[in-house]
């Protein structure tokens, strides 16, 4: 989709900081990071959102988090722990429609579901 950010980071158009690849899956580090590590992982193909990754390839899905795994054991806090965040709909703070998977780590996290309170906030 030429008017979807994350097509464009998926096609080159815009740069971003890549950290990890596969045939169908493209990682990079969140422009405003939330927490000292924070990456998004998102299908190379468009699909809004987590449920619709879900609907059209179940493996796919299965794709995203495990290449969020391996982007934790990369950047080391696989063992200290990580959240991994698929936002979906406005009350979420989705921005981008296209399905991204947030991993988040390098520090405590804070609780997170209050009214309010959006991830690196
Ligand atoms: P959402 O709020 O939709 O769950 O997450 C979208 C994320 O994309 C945000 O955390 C935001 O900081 C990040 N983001 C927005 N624009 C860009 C960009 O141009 N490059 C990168 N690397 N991240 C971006
Ligand atoms: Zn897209």
């Amino acid at each position: 989709m030429a008017d979807c950010l994350f097509c464009r980071i998926v096609a080159g158009d815009i740069p971003a900081t890549v950290v990890h690849q596969t045939a169908r899956t493209l990682a990079f580090r969140d422009i405003s990071p939330g927490a000292p590590t924070h990456v998004l992982i998102i299908p190379r193909e468009h699909l809004t959102d987590a449920a619709a990754v879900a609907a059209a390839d179940p493996t796919l899905l299965a794709e995203l988090v495990t290449a969020g795994a391996s982007v934790a054991a990369a950047e080391g806090i696989d063992a200290s722990g990580y959240r991994l965040v698929f936002n979906t709909g406005p009350d979420s703070g989705q921005t981008v429609f296209h399905a991204h998977l947030h991993v988040l780590g390098g520090a405590q996290l804070g609780h997170f579901g209050q009214p309010g309170v959006r991830h690196g906030e």
